[in-house]
């Protein structure tokens, strides 16, 4: 039985279904986020540029609705990550993360209808990535 299946008990929340995408709106996604799934603030190069807020979804749980074709890849330093961003107006609205080889990264600015109060915030220490992921792998129940 998988985790969406399981029945609802009072400490137990379902997933929360997502939708956005960038701001021309070529590319469209919608997603379910896991119940215990938190907002990273991530202080890297990248991340400090364009203020990307991350929420982290499996891949299986991420639909790309539209804009397949738009995606722009551009990658630096390992390579790991693959920032993709849309070829018409520029916005990453999600990406492939180097810290979840499993799953994509969403940008919450990207979310349609998103309510910071309803979400936890926490840091991620992306300038310093090896101890950043190490601390992570400590409180994230997201692993790959
Ligand atoms: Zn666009």
């Amino acid at each position: 039985m998988s985790k969406n299946q399981e029945p609802h008990a009072a400490n137990i929340k379902s997933p929360r279904e997502i939708i956005g995408g960038c701001h021309c709106q070529a590319v469209r996604f919608k997603a379910n986020i896991a119940p215990d799934a938190v907002v990273l603030r991530c202080n890297c190069s990248i991340c400090s540029m364009t203020g990307f807020k991350h929420l982290i979804v499996k891949h299986q749980d991420f639909v790309l609705l539209l804009g397949q074709a738009n995606l722009t890849n551009y990658t630096f330093n390992t390579c790991n990550a693959k920032h993709l961003f849309c070829s018409i107006c520029g916005v990453k609205s999600f990406y492939q993360p180097r810290s979840h080889a499993g799953s994509w990264s969403i940008n919450t600015n990207c979310i349609d209808q998103f309510n910071p109060a309803e979400w936890t915030e926490q840091d991620f220490n992306g300038k310093n990535w090896q101890q950043a992921k190490i601390d992570l792998s400590k409180i994230d129940s997201i692993q790959d």
